[in-house]
């Protein structure tokens, strides 16, 4: 993909993020991986007003050429993801409803569904919490994706990674779903959680899941 592609694709994942009720106002923030570095947008610009060109670049040092606007002020985590995780692409980052109110209740989200592997292990871990946009914060998402896709912040939000900017907005949602069921679950009570063996069994499952049946098909666009 060219820079401008890359770009603008930010942009609409950006969009997407906040037209689907997933982070309102202006709280979130997209990056993805680019040749050198990463692309992230600007801080607290509404995202109706983003174009491609308020997207910023960020050097893997954490440098910003001038001539572009601030970069979200969570560049130091987004960063943080891409050196834990070489296999990840994209983050999105989000204040979505239910996610957040567990992530302020102290709660991770442990294998109450067997769709909670969709993160890559057997919870949804928290992270402690660390002021935005600090190192302290960076260094907590760091070790929280080093064996997830995605987990919540406490007293904050949470992050998803993908090796695509679609598949991590998707796991965003996903992880925002399961937050409200597992809130609901909590609230009737008597929370059953799946044993460590089935959700080894369902992990190894989620490899082939959604792959063509056919080698050759995929190809072909079915
Ligand atoms: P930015 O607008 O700087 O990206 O900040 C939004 C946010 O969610 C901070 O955690
Ligand atoms: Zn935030």
């Amino acid at each position: 993909m060219t820079e401008s592609a890359l770009r603008q694709a930010i942009v609409d994942t950006a969009r997407a993020m906040n037209s689907s009720g997933l982070s309102p106002g202006r709280s979130g923030n997209v990056s993805a991986r680019s040749r050198d570095g990463m692309l992230i947008t600007p801080s607290g610009l509404a995202y109706a007003e983003m174009g491609p060109d308020d997207v910023v670049h960020v050097g893997p040092d954490g440098r910003v050429a001038k001539g572009q606007r601030a970069p979200s002020s969570e560049w130091h985590f987004h960063l943080a993801a891409y050196g834990a995780r070489p296999d990840m692409n994209a983050v999105v980052h989000t204040h979505s409803l239910h996610a957040t109110v567990l992530a302020c209740a102290g709660h991770s989200i442990p294998a109450f569904h067997y769709m909670v592997a969709v993160a890559g292990g057997d919870d949804i871990p928290m992270v402690p919490y660390a002021t935005f946009g600090t190192p302290e914060l960076a260094r907590h998402v760091a070790g929280g994706l080093r064996s997830r896709k995605a987990c919540l912040l406490a007293h904050h939000g949470q992050v998803a990674m993908g090796p695509s900017l679609e598949a991590a907005l998707e796991l965003a949602h996903e992880v925002e779903i399961l937050a409200e069921q597992y809130w609901k679950v909590r609230l009737l009570g008597g929370v059953k959680l799946l044993p460590k063996a089935e959700m080894a069994r369902v992990l190894e499952k989620f490899k082939s899941y959604g792959r063509a049946a056919q080698p050759g098909l995929a190809k072909r666009g079915k």
